[in-house]
């Protein structure tokens, strides 16, 4: 039996788009050996999307489409795509054109070689001054905070293996960054270097707010940096305090005269207590980062593969 890709489509309001959309991709994977499904995810679009996808599936028997209760952003959006999709590989792209459907085929032909992620790498692309300004920021901030490696000028375009796709599926965490996740998960991968066209038609649905949420999203929940700051932060300013009391103690000693009457005993207070709780609030991080490790819920370990095992065992 042939096998199956899937492709995932997260569409917000792009009516300008979805034509032009399958018609390249139904042209571009014409030869593949493989069966297709595509998968498209109306995100609550507030034009007539849903309408467009909805006569595609008429037209197309290979076309799905779910449509979603409201507008629930765009990592959502893929995640309801890979939670129903059946393929033995799933395609994630945006559906503005700015993932070229061609770099797909590119995708399938290292999954073919045996790879289980395989990311689109960003040569090149084609935005704002601002949007690659902020974007080029935030990777280098995720980069030093994070305690994955998360790779550079990669968006959310890969292609995931059914064995990657069946372990990403168990992480349920609601503040989602998928590309995270993808690198938090392992399993053998590899990038494909592309260069990313303007946006076909329409406008970005992700205005800043919802990009600083993303990015957000990613430091705070692929890095326990921030956490273990403060506990650094309260040995230094206890060792500060520290010998702050010394001072005091030696003023008081040693030169009373300058010493102003109370003066030891409130700089004594004030600095004891300043350190002591920086110093525990540094202890509560420590636990309520292990608490957000546990509520996350993620799968404790991949599985690349078994060897030895028979069918019997
Ligand atoms: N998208 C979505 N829900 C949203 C915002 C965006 O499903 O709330 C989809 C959108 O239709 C597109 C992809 O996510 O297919 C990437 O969004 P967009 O192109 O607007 O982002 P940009 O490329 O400007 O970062
Ligand atoms: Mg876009």
């Amino acid at each position: 039996m042939a096998q199956l890709i899937s492709f995932v489509f997260p569409i917000y309001n792009e009516s300008g788009n979805i034509e032009l959309l399958h018609e390249t991709i139904t042209r571009v994977t014409a030869e593949l050996q493989e069966d297709l499904e595509f998968v498209y995810v109306n995100d609550g679009s507030r034009d007539d999307s849903l309408e467009l996808l909805k006569s595609l599936a008429e037209r197309d028997e290979r076309v799905v489409v779910v449509d979603l209760s409201r507008n629930h952003g765009h990592q959502l959006a893929v995640t309801a795509g890979l939670d129903i999709v059946r393929g033995d590989a799933v395609v994630i792209m945006d559906s503005d054109m700015q993932d070229p459907p061609e770099v797909a085929l590119e995708l399938i032909e290292r999954w073919h070689e045996g790879y289980d992620v395989v990311y689109a790498q960003r040569r090149t692309r084609q935005d704002t001054f601002f949007k690659k300004f902020t974007a080029d920021m935030f990777y280098r901030t995720l980069n030093a905070l994070s305690d994955v490696e998360i790779p550079r000028d990669t968006g959310d375009f890969r292609l995931v293996s059914r064995k990657a796709l069946d372990h990403i599926r168990k992480y349920r965490e609601h503040d989602r960054f998928l590309r995270g996740m993808f690198a938090h998960a392992g399993f053998k991968h590899v990038a494909v270097q592309f260069d990313r066209h303007a946006r076909h038609a329409g406008e970005t649905g992700y205005p800043l707010k919802k990009m600083i949420k993303l990015a957000t999203d990613g430091i705070m929940g692929f890095s326990s940096k921030p956490l273990a700051l403060i506990s650094q932060m309260g040995a230094g300013f206890s060792l500060l305090a520290f010998l702050g009391i010394l001072y005091a103690l030696v003023v008081r000693l040693f030169f009373p005269t300058h010493a102003v009457p109370g003066w030891t005993f409130t700089v004594i207070v004030i600095l004891l207590v300043g350190g002591l709780q920086l110093v525990m609030m540094g202890i509560i991080g420590s636990y309520v980062g292990r608490i957000y490790t546990e509520v996350k819920g993620r799968p404790l370990y991949g599985i690349q593969e078994i060897y030895g095992r028979r069918e019997d065992d």
